[in-house]
């Protein structure tokens, strides 16, 4: 059986070249950059925010309001660049982070009036990129700092870059992928019940938001399990699973297809269900943070809670290329369905020595992008 598979623990060496120390320069280089280019864009949202913000998100936040936020970023962003010059260190990106914040300045800074914006169903979700990336940095890289699994892996660790482009990606598309999420959806009208979605709303909201999830994780699971076990959709997902090392970037790396089929089928139970709309905003928040926090580089036990919900050690064991690990832990909420249909692994303390596929995958985006087909060709 199983049991007798020699686990063992993973190795990485640290690498100094790519760590952040203090005093070097590196660190305020870095946010400068960071800050400068959140601030460009968040500049050009409020100029074209018809073009450049999502409808379903303008009602979650006060635009006036975060303009604030917007100013104490501009001038963090110049006082990092600075601090770069003062360390001596990195200065290129203290200068490049300074220009864009200059840029940011010049288009308006944070004054830029907020009035009423014309209703676009296709737009960039730039104000959905911004908003994630300060979210994620802030609450799940201060995690990974103080509770890591693999304490020598850095921020900055191989591929960053790539996995930063797909983040962008899945988030300025976003109005594109519910467009096509709902248009899909449309399809099952002929399964609408009205006295099911009586019964979901007649339930209390909590009840609501568990039914959700149960039904959500089980498309979601056999979504996830026919990418693997179906020869001519695996090459899609293998984009997912390319990935060797873990983190709350990691996630965002998949290939647009999966990205936009994942999404849709997801949609089908929550538009049969009719839930409240606080239990769906619920059921998305958590779904949203929950997709981040089972990638992240984090050694949390969890205790029991790790026998119910899908948990970081759960879902490392589905991206390792370790023998009894591959096929396995396919859903995204809960355990239930993996334990249902026999595709449960969690051997108790250990966590995966390997991360990635069997097969190595093409290291750049429109490599992996190609990958279904140009697999094909190499046979
Ligand atoms: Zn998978």
């Amino acid at each position: 059986m199983k049991n007798d598979y020699p686990y063992r623990e993973r190795e990485l060496a640290l690498d100094p070249e790519r760590q952040f120390r203090f005093g070097e320069g590196k660190i305020s280089g870095y946010c400068s950059v960071a800050l400068g280019t959140l601030s460009l864009l968040a500049v050009l949202a409020y100029l074209y925010p018809a073009w450049l913000t999502t409808i379903e998100l303008r009602q979650a936040y006060d635009a006036a309001f975060l303009q604030h936020f917007l100013k104490y970023g501009m001038y963090f962003s110049l006082l990092f660049g600075v601090l770069s010059f003062v360390l001596n260190g990195y200065k290129r990106l203290g200068a490049a982070g300074i220009l864009l914040t200059l840029i940011a300045f010049a288009l308006g800074g944070y004054t830029v009036p907020v009035g009423p914006v014309e209703p676009r169903r296709l737009s960039l979700g730039v104000d959905w990129l911004i908003l994630a990336f300060l979210g994620s940095t802030i609450v799940f890289m201060t995690l990974e700092k103080l509770f890591p699994k693999y304490r020598n892996q850095v921020i900055l660790r191989s591929e960053w870059g790539l996995d930063l482009f797909y983040f962008c990606f899945n988030h300025l598309a976003i109005s594109a992928i519910l467009i096509y999420a709902n248009y899909h959806a449309s399809h099952f009208d002929w399964a609408l019940s009205q006295a099911v979605q009586d019964t979901v709303r007649s339930v209390p909201l909590l009840l609501q938001v568990v039914i959700i999830i149960l039904c959500a994780d089980f498309v979601l699971y056999w979504e996830h399990r026919l990418y693997h076990e179906v020869q001519l959709l695996w090459p899609i997902h293998a984009v997912h699973h390319s990935i060797e090392h873990l983190d709350w970037l990691a996630g965002s790396r998949g290939h647009f297809v999966q990205v936009f089929s994942e999404r849709a089928m997801v949609m089908v139970p929550l538009y049969l269900l009719g839930a409240d709309k606080a239990a769906l905003d619920i059921y998305v928040a958590f779904a949203a943070l929950q997709a981040i926090l089972i990638h992240c580089n984090l050694g949390l036990s969890f205790g029991p809670l790790k026998y119910i919900l899908v948990t970081p050690q759960f879902h490392h064991w589905h991206h390792s290329s370790e023998k009894p690990a591959i096929d396995t832990n396919y859903s995204a909420h809960t355990v239930l369905f993996d334990r249902l249909f026999g595709t449960y692994h969690m051997p108790n303390e250990h966590w995966p020595a390997v991360y990635g596929t069997t097969v190595p995958l093409p290291r750049s985006y429109l490599g992996q992008m190609l990958y279904p087909v140009t697999k094909h060709w190499k046979k």
